[in-house]
């Protein structure tokens, strides 16, 4: 099979090909696994975040992606939960113990054993791909194979981003960062929440237009000051600015929830801006949101479906991964974008 292969981390800067197109023998299924022939793949920030080196993959060649649609070729001699042909999702989380205190209480996002598809494990930047028949997901039929792929992550992990930051319908919320999460949130906000306002920062114009399409009450930009504050932040850039603006545009005991598995270095010292009384006094509090659990994915695909939430999305042929990789890093097109493997 064909797949885009990572075989060493490097910047993007010095080397705008990191993945190579690579035929690779085709994986097997295990007892308890299924192959799945890969039709979409979405393409995420995380990977920019693999390949640098930031969230590095324990080990190489891997294969990346982790929002993955297809459909079953084969099963294992013990899975039982789909037919073949059967269409599957593939996301983020790919295994936890199921025996730990936090697999216990439905964190397996914080398991210690958890791993993660595309990372730990090859995903989806590939013709076909295994998994554990326990962590793919049936898909509802509204969705084309290219709508539902930017669900899986973006979406799920947007939505556990949401509840995290335990908003309540008529409170106003601040998104900072605008892409392929930032929009679905935005679309879940206006229907779950429907009395709330609100506000988008983003460092793009055509962003912030988009923000205003989709019913944004503000707009501005990461550096701006809202109108009014705000009750709940989610931070999605990879940067440390947008979070000291964040924490000075929110309400007393307000919340700001970083969805990021890793901030750049570049502009740290943004963080001795921080000024404790203005700033973080008053009971605001920083939460960070790691992973996502199973129960995030199959609740967001059944809220997608009913609001129903269409993804923007751009499409490229498997072996136009690295453009597709580098038109993100550099913010040229909004929406999500989507790796065609068959
Ligand atoms: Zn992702
Ligand atoms: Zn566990």
């Amino acid at each position: 099979m064909k797949a885009m292969v990572l075989n060493r981390v490097s910047y993007f800067e010095r080397n705008s090909q990191p993945l190579e197109l690579t035929d690779m023998l085709l994986p097997v299924a295990g007892e308890k696994e299924i192959l799945v022939k890969v039709t979409r793949c979405g393409v995420c920030h995380t990977e920019i975040d693999e390949i640098e080196g930031r969230t590095a993959p324990p080990h190489l060649p891997i294969v990346l992606g982790h929002q993955i649609i297809g459909r079953v070729e084969r099963t294992g001699s013990r899975a039982e939960r789909f037919d073949l042909g059967e269409r599957v999702g593939i996301a983020w989380i790919n295994s936890a113990c199921g025996k730990c205190k936090f697999c216990l209480e439905g964190k397996e996002n914080l398991c210690a054993q958890f791993t993660a598809t595309g990372r730990d494990s090859n995903g989806g930047y590939a013709e076909y791909t295994v998994v554990s028949e326990d962590f793919a997901y049936r898909i509802p039929d509204i969705f084309s194979d290219s709508e539902a792929a930017p669900l899986l992550c973006a979406g799920a992990i947007g939505y556990r981003s949401l509840r995290l930051t335990g908003l309540q319908d008529g409170e106003n919320i601040g998104l900072t960062g605008f892409g392929a999460s930032g929009h679905l949130v935005l679309k879940i906000l206006r229907y779950k929440y429907p009395n709330s306002r609100v506000f988008v920062f983003s460092r793009t114009t055509v962003e912030r237009e988009f923000a205003r399409e989709l019913g944004a009450f503000w707009t501005g930009d990461t550096e701006d000051e809202p109108p009014e504050k705000l009750t709940a932040i989610i931070d999605t850039t990879p940067a440390w600015k947008p979070v000291v603006k964040a924490l000075r545009s929110l309400e007393k005991g307000g919340r700001l929830v970083i969805n990021a598995i890793r901030k750049e270095e570049r502009d740290k010292e943004s963080l001795f801006e921080i000024d404790y009384p203005r700033d973080l006094w008053m009971e605001k509090e920083i939460k960070s949101v790691a992973n996502i659990t199973r129960k995030d994915v199959e609740e967001f695909l059944a809220l997608a479906a009913e609001i129903p939430i269409k993804p923007e999305i751009q499409e490229y042929a498997l072996d136009e991964a690295n453009k597709a990789l580098l038109e993100l890093k550099e913010k040229k097109i909004r929406g999500a974008k989507i790796l065609r493997s068959q």
